[in-house]
């Protein structure tokens, strides 16, 4: 760690001392200031790293890939290359991780192998009482308590925030978060959930941000694939696309597809909204496995998820996710190859 930056960076402060306890760092001038890190700098971690250190946070920043390390260097973040060098520093650390599998095994290690309780390079044996872990990965809610609980035990604190905004949002600090977490946890973390969102919605205790999430996203992934239709057949039947949209997003058939998706992304066909046709796949898998665990039978939730499960056969993961769209109207919304 360039403990010179360390300094310089701490000399920044936020939040003035409030009397009561605090895990975090003060300085002369009795004020504290909470150091971040940042683990998984890609399309929402890189965001997010970058408008935590606009906001003077001193941040630390994690990736196993040296370019994403890079990128967040040249945005104000202090990029480390492990994860026993970030977790020396900070205070509080924001996980942006693919899927649920990655913060597991991040957090807890390899269970069940011999090396278990030697492993030297997860959270749960490098991280320090007092950490507040915020995991803003589309997850799910079993991860959430599995992982909630395990930290527990070594006084570590655990928040599921999963977010929408897109890279965007992440960018620009306007992301919105569906929490799940006890609510003093909340309290001390809110400075920092408030400098990288534009709002937080409390929705239960832990795991019930990602459950909130899962909703959220098979919301979006029927209202992408239902809005390419009505688009489709109204242009069969002699109305733009473009006018389409402007007559729906005035009544009550307006959505996020119709007033973010098919207007920034997919009637201009630049398909580059920052989030991956692989993590769409993921979000509608997570909420088909929600479904069955609780035994119920959502029919058109069910239908749509065999759409995108079926869209594999033609769209690569690494596709931008509104090119589902494509397979609804190959011609209309198609690069036209
Ligand atoms: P991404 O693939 O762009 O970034 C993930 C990053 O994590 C990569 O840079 C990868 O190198 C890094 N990584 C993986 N394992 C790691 C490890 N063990 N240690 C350190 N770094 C590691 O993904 P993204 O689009 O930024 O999405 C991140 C999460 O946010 C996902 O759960 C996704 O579902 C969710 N999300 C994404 C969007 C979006 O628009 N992209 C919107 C809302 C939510």
């Amino acid at each position: 760690m360039n403990s010179g930056l360390l300094l310089e960076h701490r000399s920044a402060v936020h939040t003035r001392v409030t009397g009561c306890y605090s895990p975090f760092h003060h300085d002369r001038n009795h004020t504290m200031t909470t150091t971040v890190g940042v683990i998984g700098l890609g399309n929402m971690g890189g965001g997010m790293a970058a408008t935590l250190a606009r906001h003077d946070f001193p941040v630390f920043g994690f990736d196993l890939s040296q370019a994403a390390r890079d990128k967040a260097a040249a945005a104000g973040v202090t990029p480390v290359s492990s994860l026993a060098e970030l977790l020396d520093t900070i205070d509080i650390v924001i996980l942006s991780l693919p899927k649920a599998e990655h913060v597991e095994q991040l957090c807890l290690g390899k269970e069940g192998t011999q090396e278990e309780n030697q492993d030297t390079t997860r959270l749960l044996t490098l991280g320090k009482p007092g950490l507040i872990v915020i995991d803003t990965t589309t997850s799910t809610p079993e991860t959430s308590r599995k992982v909630a609980a395990a930290l527990a035990t070594r006084g570590i604190d655990f928040i599921d925030a999963p977010v929408s905004g897109g890279p965007k949002g992440a960018a620009s600090g306007s992301m919105s978060m569906v929490i799940g977490a006890e609510e003093e946890v909340l309290a001390r973390a809110m400075p920092v959930l408030e400098a990288m969102s534009g709002s937080r919605v409390h929705v239960g205790g832990c795991g019930a941000g990602n459950v909130a999430k899962i909703a959220n996203n098979m919301l979006a992934a029927c209202h992408l694939i239902s809005t390419a239709e009505a688009v489709s057949m109204a242009a069969r039947a002699g109305v733009s696309p473009e006018k389409l949209l402007e007559g729906v997003n005035a009544g009550s058939g307006r959505s996020g597809a119709s007033q973010v998706m098919f207007p920034s992304w997919v009637i201009n066909k630049a398909y580059d909204s920052g989030f991956t046709m692989g993590l769409m796949r993921k979000d509608v898998g997570l909420a088909s496995d929600l479904t069955a665990a609780l035994g119920l039978a959502l029919p058109l939730s069910s239908t749509v998820a065999k759409l995108w499960d079926e869209s594999s056969a033609t769209l690569d993961d690494s596709e931008d996710f509104c090119a589902i769209v494509q397979r609804t109207d190959p011609t209309l919304f198609g690069h036209g190859e």
